[in-house]
């Protein structure tokens, strides 16, 4: 089952170098999510060749332009291009009043629904679906500002279908089996779980960390994680300035990537005085060897 990340935005504040503000594209099962919608987000979704027809649900961080500039432009796009379907948005107050007045002084009526959720600043269930479920995370950003974790949903055993066809194993069973039951055929024979399934793969997880300063004690959200985005504005040169801003270097990114337990580590929100990355790459390399630049048109698998 596809869980994986397109990057579309990379950029902090200013859009530079060739890079875009925040903005990310995750499919998971299927369904599509938007994290963050910076300026250009239409014209990136163009760029790549994704319909923005099949985003179903936008989540918003914070209310600073290069994380939600381009919402407006897409939503009415959307508009005109006669979209039926609901578009489900997630993001801090303000937001819908923010869209409301955008809206009614354009005289711009928004024909499919658009179904706004108020996020707050503590850990919460946004959207839960059946196979995965995506939550809020608490950080600490000059504004009110969240990250977001999406999670798959343990799976159940997977039967290994053709032993069940050899065992002629009825229908009904199955579903017990599925949960852990044995088998015992009318003959009596005991057939053990183990023989009947396989296990399913570990459920896989994704947090986005958007702007905000480093805050070890956010870690707990975070345990065990699959792959953990972390904004990375600066290198450890400029820590000063990321503390007085609420933003984060390169070693803090690495350095939460680390104490989570994470497989892999994506940075981006990069500042614009850094037009070669390298140097930030290799900052947090050396803390977290697994990590990888979050640049425009990269796809990574969670
Ligand atoms: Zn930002
Ligand atoms: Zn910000």
């Amino acid at each position: 089952m596809k869980f994986e990340v397109t990057i579309l935005g990379s950029s902090s504040a200013t859009p530079i170098f060739n890079r875009h503000p925040t903005s990310q594209l995750v499919n998971v099962h299927d369904t599509f999510i938007l994290i963050d919608c910076g300026e250009s987000t239409q014209m990136q979704l163009l760029r790549y060749g994704i319909k923005p027809g099949k985003i179903e649900h936008i989540l918003i961080s914070h209310l600073h332009g290069d994380h939600y500039l381009g919402l407006i432009g897409l939503l009415s796009s959307m508009n005109l291009n006669g979209r039926k379907e609901s578009v489900f948005l997630y993001g801090p107050k303000g937001l819908d009043q923010l869209l409301e007045l955008n809206f009614s002084l354009s005289c711009t009526q928004i024909k499919y629904p658009l179904l706004f959720k108020e996020t707050k600043l503590e850990k919460e269930v946004i959207i839960d679906m059946d196979s995965f479920y995506v939550e809020t995370i608490p950080i600490s950003h000059s504004i009110t500002c969240t990250g977001f974790k999406i999670s798959e949903k343990p799976r159940s055993l997977k039967l290994k279908k053709h032993i069940v066809q050899d065992l002629n194993i009825p229908v009904e069973l199955l579903a017990g089996i599925k949960e852990g039951n044995d088998y015992i055929n009318p003959a009596g024979e005991i057939y053990k779980n183990t023989e009947l399934t396989d296990i399913p793969p570990l459920p896989r997880s994704y947090a986005f960390y958007s702007d905000t300063k480093y805050l070890p004690e956010s870690i707990c959200y975070i345990k065990g994680i699959s792959t953990l985005y972390h904004e990375s504005t600066f290198t450890n040169e400029m820590s000063e300035r990321a503390a007085l801003t609420y933003h984060s270097t390169a070693e803090q990114a690495a350095l939460m990537a680390r104490a989570a337990g994470a497989e892999k580590l994506l940075i981006g929100h990069f500042s614009a005085r850094y037009r070669d990355l390298n140097p930030i790459l290799e900052e947090a390399m050396a803390v977290f060897p697994n990590t990888k630049l979050a640049i425009e048109g990269l796809t990574f698998q969670i």
